[in-house]
């Protein structure tokens, strides 16, 4: 079969085994917890998908949890817009979390817990600039040098680290660092910075607070406190792995030292109590998704909105969740797709034309049909009578009664595409030539005699006449006919808009450009086609907007979220073609 790939992997991926191997032993007493951890600072992409579809897949095939949590320390680039689509988009794909946090609302055990470090001689504040810092990192050969703040004593770091909380030191002063080794191997452990001052408004926090916890800091902690078992996150955290666990086991140490823990015993005591920190979490990188034809980062995506290469977040030429969405790519098509994927170790580009595959097989099995000419010409049945108009009852699904059926008014004056005929056709050309017979779907048998030119030499009109014994577009006596063409009723038809999209880029991989260039050097402009004269069937005028359905012999469609006015006004998202490009690959792979 044409349009079969290969089934999903049965084996379970690294990251079940590794789940099975902890409930044999016990580690968290059969509990799994994952977390989908966004930094609202952008919408969702497919990439995204991919982790949510493992974690909360997760979540439910152990019978576990998933947590949302966004990871918002970053005040300067976060946004409540983003808060909002994120949750969209995950509801919309068909997730549910458990529970919702952000990594802000830890902002004030994080902070106890940086004191806690301090106490424990685990942190000093440093008054290096960043340059200074930097310089002394060190190499990949050559070991960091101390920074020469490093031996402050304990006394001295609190009451420094009291000061940057306090808001009397301006942004870049000194920052909080973890005293690790300035000579590890991995440079994540050289001393690495922990809290940092940023006078800035915070989305959900205001100016409560003006020093932000950096990621490595909160991640493993927010997780710890969450109860989460299984921490996963992609390939890039590999090295950030050993400063995850020195975080986490750090607090764990602080918290069997009662004596540290002063006059904030009550946050110290909650903390302690929480199961995250009996059973820690660890986490566990897996690789990043990338497709081909575009780029999958939301620095790069943000640029493209704000720059006007598109026209938002949701343009359906976008590889956003919600461009897919407006594009008419179904929830159940991208789970599809990230089922079809897998979880693996090693980074590899998926074609974009497995992610189509699995929205033309869904919608194949889901989406309405109906008849729409987006090229159109008149096709005149010259001995049809003028005042006739009889109407076709046409299935809504050829494989599914359940759809029903609609009528499709036929008159004597057509819309015909411009390319079902040929005035010279070869001999293979089964559509429409002068002299030769063709079906209308379930119309009727029509035979061309003849055609008009303007005075450019564009074909204005074409004729025919049709075969009343053919009715319904089938012949009593058999006559073999090799071509069905789609039409629409011009008294009867609806002026519509259809909106084609094609790939983006002009390139199989935005992220590796020529020199002298960046990615937006090769956005395709012409990948956007908009046809205002397209001609479709009555039974399509009130659609709610986002309806997917097919057109016939054409492709799959939605109708769009933002400008379609059922009753008014027409606007259909072309979602993808009919032809497999998918399938194609497979077959070219011998598959
Ligand atoms: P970007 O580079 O696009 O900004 P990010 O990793 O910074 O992505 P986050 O909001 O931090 O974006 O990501 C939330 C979760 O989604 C993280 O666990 C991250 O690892 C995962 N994720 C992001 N991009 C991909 C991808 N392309 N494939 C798989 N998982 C991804
Ligand atoms: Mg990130």
């Amino acid at each position: 079969m044409s349009n079969k790939v290969d089934a999903p992997e049965k084996g379970k991926d690294f990251i079940r085994q590794i789940i099975d191997k902890d409930n044999e032993t016990g580690k968290y007493q059969g509990r799994v917890h994952t977390r989908f951890p966004p930094e609202p600072n952008g919408y969702l992409h497919i990439g995204h998908a991919k982790s949510i579809c493992l974690n909360f897949g997760l979540a439910r095939d152990y019978n576990g949890k998933c947590n949302l949590r966004f990871d918002d320390t970053n005040p300067v680039k976060e946004d409540v817009e983003y808060v909002d689509s994120i949750r969209e988009d995950l509801r919309w794909l068909g997730f549910k979390w458990d529970d919702n946090f952000y990594a802000s609302g830890y902002f004030d055990k994080l902070y106890y817990i940086a004191e806690l470090f301090i106490k424990m001689g685990k942190a000093y504040v440093d008054h290096q600039s960043a340059d200074e810092i930097r310089g002394n990192r060190g190499t990949l050969k050559e070991p960091g040098t101390n920074s020469p703040y490093r031996d402050r004593t304990i006394q001295e770091n609190l009451d420094l680290f009291r000061a940057m909380r306090a808001g009397d030191l301006e942004d870049g002063t000194c920052i909080l660092r973890g005293k690790i080794d300035m000579a590890a191997a991995n440079f994540m452990l050289r001393d690495p910075a922990l809290y940092r001052i940023k006078h800035a408004e915070h989305h959900r926090t205001g100016d409560t607070w003006c020093i932000y916890p950096m990621y490595d800091f909160t991640h493993g902690l927010s997780d710890a406190m969450e109860g989460i078992t299984h921490s996963i996150c992609t390939l890039e955290f590999e090295n950030n792995r050993p400063l995850y666990d020195w975080c986490v086991n750090t607090l764990m140490e602080g918290l069997r030292q009662p004596e540290l823990f002063g006059e904030n015993a009550t946050i110290y005591n909650e903390l302690a109590a929480l199961p995250g920190f009996n059973e820690r979490p660890y986490q566990y990188e897996f690789a990043r998704l990338n497709i081909t034809g575009t780029v999958l980062s939301k620095r790069k995506l943000i640029q493209l909105v704000q720059e006007g290469y598109v026209s938002g977040w949701d343009d359906p030429r976008m590889p956003t969740i919600s461009g897919f969405r407006r594009r008419g790519y179904t929830p159940e098509s991208i789970r599809d797709f990230c089922e079809r994927i897998g979880v693996a170790k090693s980074n590899s580009t998926v074609e974009f034309a497995l992610l189509e595959h699995c929205v033309r097989q869904d919608l194949n099995e889901r989406a309405p049909r109906y008849l729409g000419v987006m090229d159109p010409v008149k096709l005149v049945i010259e001995n049809y009578p003028e005042d006739q108009v009889d109407e076709f009852t046409m299935p809504l699904h050829p494989e599914d009664e359940s759809y029903g059926e609609r009528a499709v008014p036929f008159s004597r004056e057509l819309w015909m595409e411009r390319a079902d005929f040929m005035e010279d056709p070869p001999k293979k050309f089964f559509r429409m030539g002068v002299g030769r017979e063709v079906r209308l779907r379930s119309a009727y048998y029509v035979t061309c005699t003849g055609f008009d030119k303007d005075a450019d030499g564009n074909i204005t009109k074409i004729r025919a006449t049709y075969d009343p014994e053919t009715k319904g577009g089938w012949s009593k006596d058999g006559r073999k006919i090799k071509g069905t063409m789609h039409w629409v009723s011009a008294r009867h038809g609806i002026q519509a808009e259809i909106r084609n999209y094609s790939n983006l880029f002009t390139t199989e991989n935005p992220n590796s450009v020529e020199e002298g260039k960046t990615f937006v050097d090769y956005v395709d402009p012409d990948s956007l086609e908009v046809l205002t004269n397209c001609w479709v069937e009555p039974a399509l005028a009130d659609m709610e907007p986002g309806t997917n359905f097919q057109f016939e012999r054409t492709g799959y469609f939605c109708a769009d979220t933002r400008d379609h006015q059922p009753g008014s006004k027409l606007v259909f998202n072309r979602t993808t073609t009919l032809r497999d490009s998918w399938a194609k690959i497979q077959k070219q792979m011998g598959k």
